[in-house]
């Protein structure tokens, strides 16, 4: 491997990275070739690629990785999470990933399957994304991983404390940097980043960033990953009723103002969810001096 996730957010560097999901057919397949296709003239850092639901997608994880790996020479990250897995089973993925020379992780614990209020490991499975970071670390010490992040608390956690105290716990185990989930107030994103610094976690702290096309979307995304409701922003929209491109445009200024915010406050990079359409992260990134990315 040539360098490692950390490197992209190095002193001097800004680390643009741009996330997809595997596609389920064949016009999904278009489209997410046609949104790569389209963002990699903003030359980003590195792309990562979504791990479905109790490991739904699998082997498209790693098809796409591998895909966008080669046709764009990017370093690409596969997501891998501990949903309806056994050890042996992450250890299968782990190693097919390094036979495709896939060098980048993104580790996770995932969400409780679709009907199931909490997460039960599986027999032989793991708990925590930390547990799946150590394990990383002792058996396939070649990748290099991001860790999860939540500058609103994540929201099985009793408390702030606790949940910094697990994400700690994270890095400390091999977490090279953290992506944090979406939000739509810088404040919990600085707030969440002087607490990661007080409480010694030294990694790059990166923004993910979701451009909101509209409320509908707002209050969809929002609640998909248990993030809260911008109130402000999700009445602006709203009160626009069925003005869908005036909507938009108040989605991407938005956006537009709380990464010049971000860039402004020094993050060493930003992590688009792009979700297969080039077009908001296009543009916004159109609308944007970007430090130079690495
Ligand atoms: C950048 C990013 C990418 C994502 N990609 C995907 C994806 O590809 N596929 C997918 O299904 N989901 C994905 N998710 C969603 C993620 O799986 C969920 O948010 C999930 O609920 C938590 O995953 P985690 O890795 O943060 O879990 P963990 O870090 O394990 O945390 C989960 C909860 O357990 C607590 N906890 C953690 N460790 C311990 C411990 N040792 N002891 C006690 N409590 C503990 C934490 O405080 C938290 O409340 C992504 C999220 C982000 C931010």
């Amino acid at each position: 491997m040539s360098i490692r996730i950390s490197d992209h957010y190095a002193e001097k560097s800004f680390g643009l990275s741009f996330e997809f999901f595997p596609p389920k057919n064949e016009e999904g397949e278009k489209r997410l070739d046609q949104a790569v296709n389209e963002l990699i003239k903003f030359r980003p850092s590195f792309a990562t690629c979504t791990y479905g639901a109790g490991g739904s997608t699998r082997d498209k994880t790693l098809e796409i990785v591998k895909r966008i790996k080669d046709a764009h020479k990017i370093p690409v990250a596969a997501h891998l999470t501990c949903v309806g897995s056994t050890v042996d089973q992450l250890r299968t993925f782990l190693s097919e990933a390094q036979d495709l020379g896939i060098d980048y992780l993104v580790a996770l614990r995932g969400d409780p399957p679709k009907g199931e209020s909490s997460f039960q490991a599986v027999e032989g499975g793991l708990r925590y994304a930390n547990e799946l970071v150590a394990l990383v670390r002792a058996e396939f010490p070649h990748f290099s991983m991001a860790v999860a992040g939540y500058p609103e608390v994540h929201n099985e956690a009793p408390n702030p404390d606790v949940d910094l105290e697990n994400l700690k716990r994270k890095v400390d185990a091999g977490g090279e940097a953290i992506i944090t989930q979406l939000f739509y107030n810088n404040d919990d994103f600085f707030r969440f980043r002087d607490r990661c610094e007080n409480a010694g976690i030294g990694v790059p702290i990166v923004p993910g960033i979701l451009p909101t096309t509209g409320a509908a979307h707002l209050q969809r995304m929002v609640t998909n990953c248990g993030a809260k409701l911008p109130g402000e922003l999700y009445s602006k929209m709203d009160r626009l009723g069925e003005d869908k491109q005036g909507q938009l445009r108040i989605g991407m200024d938005h956006c537009i103002a709380q990464l010049e915010g971000l860039i402004q406050a020094g993050v060493p990079g930003v992590h688009f969810y792009v979700i297969n359409k080039s077009q908001p992260t296009g543009d916004i990134l159109d609308s944007l001096y970007l430090p130079t990315s690495s």
